[in-house]
């Protein structure tokens, strides 16, 4: 039986290499759970910190571009893909591979050379009118290493075409008041050469003197009209008004003028009441009337009618069966100084800004304006105020 002691310690020695085995296993599987784990926690907090870096930059009005330290895209905001059109992935790329701009090269050398770039603009090329403002700096870490480049682009396209349409209201401005200045400069100094000396000239100078004295004193208070519009600084006095009576005083101040051309002037409009500014309402009517007198047809009729339309509102309109508006022309007559035919305007003494305050008007009392037509077939305005009560 001595056999049985070596069998029973192999036994025990096989039991407890298995017992330590699978102990050993499973502090090995716990530690290895447990690794686990921490690493999927920094893998979730730093997708997380990643999405909360993508939620704030996408959420930026301003393009943001993030370059590497090879100058490869690392990160474009969803503001930066929009500015500038883009479809294709960005990241890993360079930025004339992604932009095609060769000009902004130029600009990262410079960031590349230590210099920050601020407030640079750039037109580009393909796009219509679209301005951008860059500004860009190096990214470095704490011991001063360079680790990237940051860019800014702000879009100017707005500011640039405020800044256009200003510099040609300037310039369409001196030339409304030069032209006028300069004939009563001409006229005057004729008279004062010796034409004052024959009573019939110096009757038909003055006159034309007059006319565009006239035509200054107009065009400054339509000039004071559009400014005070546009600055907000004209406000309106609301109260019920009664749009029918409004007309047929408009009517009555311009009757002689209609019969000069022998056009009928017909109130059709209902017993409408607006809520509005009288005064305001009726430079409107006197704008339009006056404009389908002026540029409708000898012999014309001009009508003024109105309906009621949904949710409180009233449409009103001038018609006028005269020449009409060229298609092209149609979606320009509101601005200021656009005129189909600028000779005729001149002659018929108009600014080129009543339809322009006309808008305005009718814009600050919350409606709308427009405008149809078709050529030979006469034009019809039409707008839209808020009813009374
Ligand atoms: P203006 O002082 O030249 O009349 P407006 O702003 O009132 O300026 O009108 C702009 C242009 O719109 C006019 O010059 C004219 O060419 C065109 N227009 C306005 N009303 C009519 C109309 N009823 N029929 C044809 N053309 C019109």
């Amino acid at each position: 039986m001595w056999f049985i002691w070596p069998l029973l310690l192999l036994a025990a020695l096989t039991g407890l290499h298995f017992w330590w085995r699978g102990k050993y296993h499973r502090q090995i599987k716990q530690q290895q759970t447990a690794l686990n784990e921490v690493k999927r926690q920094v893998q979730q907090t730093s997708l997380d910190a990643q999405a909360q870096q993508k939620v704030l930059f996408d959420s930026m009005q301003e393009g943001l571009l993030l370059l590497d330290r090879n100058q490869k895209i690392y990160l474009a905001n969803r503001a930066f893909i929009n500015l500038l059109d883009l479809k294709s992935e960005l990241r890993g790329k360079t930025m004339v591979e992604a932009l095609r701009l060769h000009e902004l090269d130029d600009l990262l050398q410079r960031v590349e050379a230590g210099h920050p770039v601020s407030d640079y603009e750039f037109k580009l090329p393909n796009l219509n009118e679209r301005w951008l403002q860059i500004n860009a700096a190096a990214i470095t870490n704490a011991s001063g290493e360079r680790e990237g480049t940051i860019l800014v682009f702000h879009d100017l396209s707005r500011l640039k075409q405020l800044e256009r349409q200003r510099e040609e209201f300037v310039a369409n401005v001196s030339h409304e008041l030069r032209t006028p200045l300069s004939l009563i400069k001409g006229y005057v100094e004729t008279l004062l050469d010796g034409a004052r000396d024959n009573p019939e000239v110096a009757d038909r100078f003055l006159k034309i003197i007059e006319r565009n004295a006239n035509r200054l004193d107009l065009l400054i208070q339509d000039l004071l009209t559009i400014s005070a519009l546009e600055s907000g600084r004209l406000k309106l006095e609301l109260q019920p008004v009664n749009l029918q009576s409004l007309v047929d005083k408009v009517f009555n101040h311009l009757q002689s003028k209609a019969d000069n051309k022998n056009v009928q002037l017909v109130n059709h409009l209902p017993e409408f009441t607006a809520n509005g500014d009288a005064n305001r309402l009726d430079q409107v009517f006197t704008n339009l009337v006056d404009n389908a007198i002026k540029y409708g047809r000898v012999d014309g009729v001009v009508v003024v009618g109105g309906r009621k339309l949904d949710e409180g509102k009233l449409e009103i309109s001038v018609e006028d069966d005269g020449p009409g508006i060229p298609p092209d022309a149609l979606d320009r007559v509101f601005e200021r100084f656009f005129r189909v035919d600028k000779a005729r305007s001149r002659d018929q003494g108009g600014t080129g800004l009543g339809l322009s305050i006309v808008k305005h008007i009718v814009q600050s009392h919350g409606g709308k304006v427009g405008v149809s037509s078709e050529l030979g077939q006469g034009a019809r305005f039409f707008l839209t105020l808020p009813k009374a009560g």
